[in-house]
């Protein structure tokens, strides 16, 4: 089997880069594993218009509010032992974690479309343009709302899919010691060389010179 190593042409930009937009959502998809909510783990990444991630977030309890201490049931009679209440969105998170001064003409990357709170949050907060993956609670009401406002404040959104259906993140898949990105070091010079360029100090002392100067 032949492994990229070997097949690849170093004097050629290397194929099979990661795009912009998968490496966008990508990045949503890794916030989204820091999710403590045992149903729903969504994250989000905020872009600005020179490709430059202003933001990330995924859903969690607000600062303080621990996870020990607050519920991530989504099915008790009583509405407070449940999370809806409690719980910050991957996009709310993503626009208050930003560490740019606003997100204004922003686009925000999300796993999932974005419900009526967050739609609210990102027309406030000047993003023009949501890109996600599911749309599975399209039928909700919160959803539908989501798109009525999104539609009118001119947010644009659009669906993502990825080339890529897996991208994988391997701690060992590169072989640092075949990495090459500094040019390679000057051959080492030995002490005793550069020693015979020197004589002692108060005769006529050569400078020390790695290469000869030549100014005409
Ligand atoms: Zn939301």
């Amino acid at each position: 089997m032949e492994t990229a190593t070997n097949t690849r042409d170093i004097n050629k930009k290397r194929e099979g880069y990661l795009e912009w937009p998968e490496y966008f959502m990508a990045t949503a998809f890794l916030a989204a594993k820091r999710s403590k909510d045992p149903c729903s783990q969504v994250g989000a990444c905020i872009v600005n218009e020179h490709n430059v991630i202003v933001g990330t977030g995924y859903n969690g309890m607000p600062k303080g509010c621990h996870d020990e201490e607050f519920p991530w049931s989504k099915e008790s009679k009583n509405e407070l032992e449940n999370k809806y209440l409690y719980v910050c969105h991957a996009e709310l998170n993503a626009i208050l974690n930003k560490n740019s001064a606003n997100v204004r003409n922003c686009s925000l990357y999300v796993g999932l479309f974005p419900c009526n709170e967050c739609a609210k949050v990102i027309i406030q907060s000047g993003i023009k343009e949501v890109i996600y993956m599911s749309d599975k609670h399209s039928k909700k009401i919160s959803t539908i709302a989501s798109k009525r406002m999104l539609d009118a404040a001119r947010v644009t959104y659009w669906q993502l899919i990825p080339k890529n259906r897996r991208i994988v993140i391997d701690f060992d898949e590169i072989n640092w010691n075949e990495q090459n990105q500094l040019p390679a070091s000057p051959a080492p010079v030995q002490v005793s060389k550069m020693m015979e360029n020197l004589t002692i100090a108060g005769t006529t002392a050569k400078p020390l010179q790695f290469d000869e100067i030549v100014d005409n």
